[in-house]
């Protein structure tokens, strides 16, 4: 095939068929991966140093096809099929896999392709204004691209251009990805923890640490807050930064939130039974959780199995989860405090709050997010969102706390505005179970002046 141009498929609704997209006149997927098989087949090394395979996504079909009707959705993708054609005449193969994903397969010259700078056809396409039924719709695609390696198949070449999609789409700002390794590194990774996570889980392999969080005018212990951790064979930690998002997105958040619920009722019930003064345990309660589950029932009974008392547990919740529901999340809200746990909101400042559901929801305590804590003492636009926040919690009556403290510095700083709590580094880090009873017993006793 060294010097035939490569026969070019899928393109034009002449060539519909039972291997081609009806709307697009595209291949579908099956025949699409044939189709590259093939090429990859007759080509010569060096041309296939040349194969490229790209998906380029149109994240708004499902809006389009919701608000305009599937007609317009149709309309959109075969318009979106034609600049495809257009633009990418060097393209040898077209596909449409699913929804609004089209692939492309081609031996386009590398230097088009390259990182860094968008291949000029996908520039222009990029950010393209489709007409649709008389509807201008401003098309934002993502685009996810793949250099062929051997001894890759179609198949897998492809999967690796879904994996630089993914990442196009999960990227602020990302239009266009090209497959690197590391990605297929972290699919593989993901994968393994969202395999692990479960047997985990119900093995009890998962342990909570507790942070310490300490009355910035008495310097008493006033909670700890509990963090999970998720311990390897070789002694290190995963961290829950890592497997957090993972377990959210993979809906195994449910099963580890009450996972360690409990485990923090039943610690807090243990720490009350040696008699040691009342603090609260703060729980993280994530999104999916607050959504997803019915939270009042699972909390009302932990606390009668446990018999804890219920001014030992808080839930911490972050804006989003609280603020995206209005109405109904105020209901959740109510009924969690009426069973008088207290509630707090988490890397407050990071999300969007409105103020005026702020005012009406029953929480007693605003965590300042430790991005404005931690450069507090040297950039003025930090010590004034946090200055700011303090404010907002002591004109709504509610506690404020500085997350991630971490030297005298930022302690002077959040002690001078009236902050009244702060959690972090200068105080203690997550520590185990069995030394916060020490630790407790370190501090003054609440209401001594420090
Ligand atoms: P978070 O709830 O904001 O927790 C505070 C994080 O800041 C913890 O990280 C803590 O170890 C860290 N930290 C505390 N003091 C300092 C400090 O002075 N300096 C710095 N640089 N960091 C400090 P960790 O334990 O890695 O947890 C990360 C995040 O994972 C948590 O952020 C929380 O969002 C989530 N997470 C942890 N445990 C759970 C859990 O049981 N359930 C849920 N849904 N999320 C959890
Ligand atoms: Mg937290
Ligand atoms: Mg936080």
């Amino acid at each position: 095939m060294s010097d035939d141009k490569p026969i070019r498929s899928g393109g034009g609704s002449a060539l519909a068929g039972s291997d081609h997209d009806e709307i697009t006149g595209f291949l579908l997927r099956r025949p699409f991966l044939s189709e590259v098989d093939r090429a990859i087949a007759q080509a010569s090394t060096q041309e296939l140093g040349k194969l490229w395979l790209g998906v380029v996504s149109l994240p708004k079909l499902r809006h389009v096809n919701a608000a305009l009707g599937f007609d317009a959705g149709d309309n959109l993708l075969r318009e979106v099929a034609a600049i495809m054609q257009k633009e990418l005449p060097e393209a040898f193969a077209m596909g449409r896999l699913e929804g609004g994903d089209l692939a492309l397969a081609s031996f386009g010259p590398v230097k088009r392709l390259s990182r860094r700078s968008a291949p000029e056809a996908e520039a222009k396409f990029l950010g393209n204004t489709v007409q649709t039924l008389g509807s201008h719709i401003f098309m934002s695609v993502r685009a996810g691209i793949c250099q062929y390696r051997a001894p890759d198949d179609a198949a897998e070449c492809l999967r690796k251009t879904q994996l630089a999609l993914v990442r196009a789409r999960d990227e602020a700002g990302g239009d266009l990805r090209y497959y690197t390794d590391d990605m297929g590194q972290l699919a593989e990774t993901r994968a393994r923890l969202v395999r692990e996570l479960l047997p985990a889980i119900e093995s009890d392999a998962l342990t909570l640490q507790y942070q310490p969080q300490i009355d910035l005018k008495t310097g008493a212990l006033v909670g700890v807050e509990a963090l999970v951790r998720w311990p390897q064979p070789d002694g290190s930690f995963i961290s829950p930064a890592e497997f957090i998002p993972i377990a959210e997105r993979s809906e195994l958040i449910v099963p580890l939130g009450d996972w360690v619920l409990r485990k923090a009722c039943e610690q807090a019930a243990y720490w009350r039974g040696t008699g040691l003064p009342p603090f609260h345990v703060a729980v993280n309660v994530s999104p999916v959780q607050f959504y997803k589950t019915d939270l009042v029932t699972t909390v009302r009974s932990l606390l009668a199995e446990t018999n804890l008392e219920p001014n030992w547990l808080e839930l911490e919740l972050t804006e989003g989860a609280v603020m995206g529901d209005g109405d109904e999340s105020l209901l959740v809200l109510r009924q969690l405090r009426e069973l008088g746990i207290e509630l707090a909101i988490d890397d407050f400042g990071t999300g969007y709050s409105s103020l005026s559901y702020l005012k009406r929801f029953p929480v007693q305590r605003l965590k300042i997010d430790q991005s404005f804590v931690r450069n507090s003492h040297e950039n003025a636009d930090d010590r004034a969102i946090t200055r700011t926040i303090i404010a907002i919690g002591k004109n709504l009556d509610m506690k404020v706390l500085a997350e991630g403290a971490e030297t005298s510095d930022h302690i002077q700083f959040l002690a001078s505005e009236g902050c009244d709590e702060a959690q972090g580094y200068y105080y203690a880090r997550p520590l185990d179970a069995e030394v916060v009873a020490d630790f407790v017993r370190s501090r003054p006793p609440a209401g001594a002046s420090h």
